[in-house]
């Protein structure tokens, strides 16, 4: 990583696109990082949708893990209404709850686990007494040996097991507290043979599918052989959803480059992840994953107890918007809330500070990506986040061709300060090739396939817009600025560089022109 620049062409390249930054920081309305908002009782209204919508969610998560099919179904139209009531694109992520292990029903709802005291695993669904548990995954005992560690409620009460019987495993409480029924069951660094996908996730899979989802996400991947598999799945379905893989088990951590090749985009799903590997190592596993992630070029979600406190709270705690601030600065493309939107007390108002916090971070975040010689080297803390970003492999269905057109786009924009670059695309890959080198200059993602636009939502920096792919750039211009003028995105004088396609193959990219309003 060079902390300094010896290229005096790169360097007027750079104060360009640092003029253009500040000037674009300053647009009040323009956030590049992306929001993905779940649903829940306190927001799957369709008074509460739109409200979420104008406040600035890109994305809206349905968590299969609760909730009907009908519910969800219901919600999702809900969804689609408001979107185009409001004429903002806006994706839906169906996320598969996959195969978690889950607490049976526990006498009066909850015990607690004294520490120093044993509690035992035992087969089949009986309901289970104050010492002797049932979960929903059968071959539990078998899989578990003496030494492994057993966390319940969220990794704040530790087991070890001391002792495997025929039918049941002891433990022994190494962290004592309340669990209550149906929590979730971790075992950290124990290898299951567990299948990647429970009957219930195939059932709402095909559901996804059928029901035009954008993305559906896979809980706790474990190989790239499993994103596969969902891909498949959707594929012969007919469904154009991309896979998210959802990085929370240990073993996706150490498959972490393959996995992030076989899924178009990644989560970083820290609820699972910060009890499955040491908490302590999270945030430097976070950082990892991100940096995968735009080295192979793929979109990454940061999720999980971003504002938590905003549950109940009405502002955030320091550490909470510092959180956000640092995904960013790791290079996040979107930031995800789940209990803050699901089932908090109010919604919107946490979207509308995680866009505050976006809005604050990204303005500085790219005046300093643009940094000068001279300024790099009076805050050399800066570098890190400046140079971040280096995409190296071209992903599936991306023409080397068209990278380097869109690399060159983004120079040319730069030189000459422009006010917007223009992607048409078809399947959206030249929007995320755009979107990972973390240009300064805005990003319009033209299409008019309308599960495109819909995934182009969660791309940072990129605004979806409806509209023709073909190789007419005049008319392409006419609809780019007519809707720049309207909606104050353009005034005239004006710069736009096209990223477009003549004569080269289908969907190729082989053009970057500029206009004037
Ligand atoms: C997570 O574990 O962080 C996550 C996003 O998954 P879920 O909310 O389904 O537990």
């Amino acid at each position: 990583m060079s902390t300094s620049s010896t290229d005096p062409a790169r360097d007027s390249r750079a104060s360009a696109e640092a003029g253009s930054a500040r000037r674009h920081g300053a647009d009040p309305e323009l956030v590049r990082t992306k929001i993905v908002a779940t649903l829940g009782p306190a927001s799957s209204s369709e008074q509460a949708i739109g409200g979420l919508i104008q406040a600035g969610v890109d994305v809206f998560r349905l968590n299969m893990a609760h909730g009907s099919v009908a519910e969800h179904q219901a919600t999702l139209d809900r969804v689609r209404r408001m979107s185009d009531e409001l004429v903002r694109p806006v994706g839906v992520l169906v996320d598969l709850a996959g195969p978690k292990i889950r607490l049976g029903e526990l006498p009066g709802g909850g015990v607690e686990c004294v520490e120093g005291g044993r509690v035992r695993f035992v087969r089949g669904n009986a309901e289970s007494t104050t010492d002797t548990f049932t979960t929903t995954y059968a071959p539990l005992v078998d899989e578990l040996g003496p030494g492994d560690p057993v966390m319940l409620a969220d990794g704040t009460v530790a087991l070890v097991v001391e002792e495997r019987r025929p039918d049941s495993v002891v433990c022994r409480v190494v962290q004592g507290g309340t669990v209550r029924s149906r929590q979730g069951v971790n075992l950290p660094g124990v290898k299951l043979s567990v299948a990647a996908m429970t009957s219930a996730d195939w059932e709402h899979a095909e559901w996804a599918a059928g029901a035009g989802a954008d993305f559906v996400s896979l809980s706790f991947v474990r190989s790239p052989v499993e994103v596969r598999l969902l891909k498949e799945l959707l594929r012969t379905r007919g469904s154009l959803a991309r896979v998210v893989a959802k990085i929370e088990k240990r073993e996706a951590v150490d498959a972490m480059e393959a996995i992030v090749e076989a899924a178009d985009v990644v989560m970083v799903a820290r609820g699972d992840l910060g009890v499955e590997i040491d908490v302590a190592t999270m945030p430097m596993v976070q950082k990892r994953i991100i940096r995968v992630c735009q080295r192979y070029q793929k979109p990454v979600i940061v999720a999980t107890q971003m504002l938590d406190s905003m549950q109940h709270s009405r502002r955030p705690t320091r550490a909470e918007a510092t959180d956000v601030a640092n995904a960013i600065l790791d290079g996040a493309d979107a930031c995800m809330l789940s209990g803050e939107t699901a089932i908090g007390d109010h919604p919107r108002l946490v979207v509308e500070m995680m866009r505050r916090i976006a809005r604050a971070t990204e303005s500085q975040y790219l005046a300093d990506r643009w940094l000068s010689l001279e300024e790099r080297q009076r805050a050399p803390w800066l570098a890190a986040a400046v140079d971040a970003v280096t995409p190296e492999v071209t992903p599936e269905g991306l023409h080397p061709i068209t990278q380097a057109v869109v690399d060159g786009a983004g120079r040319i924009a730069a030189d000459i300060g422009a006010r917007l670059i223009v992607v048409a695309s078809r399947t959206g890959v030249t929007a995320i090739a755009r979107s990972k080198r973390r240009g300064a200059v805005p990003t319009v993602g033209v299409s008019d396939n309308v599960t495109t636009l819909r995934q182009m939502a969660l791309y940072w920096g990129v605004t979806p817009l409806a509209g023709t792919v073909s190789t007419d750039v005049d008319a392409l211009f006419a609809h780019v600025t007519a809707w720049g003028l309207a909606g104050g995105r353009l005034t005239k004088g004006d710069r736009i560089v096209f990223v477009a396609g003549v004569g080269f193959g289908t969907g190729g990219h082989n053009m970057a022109l500029v206009k004037e309003v």
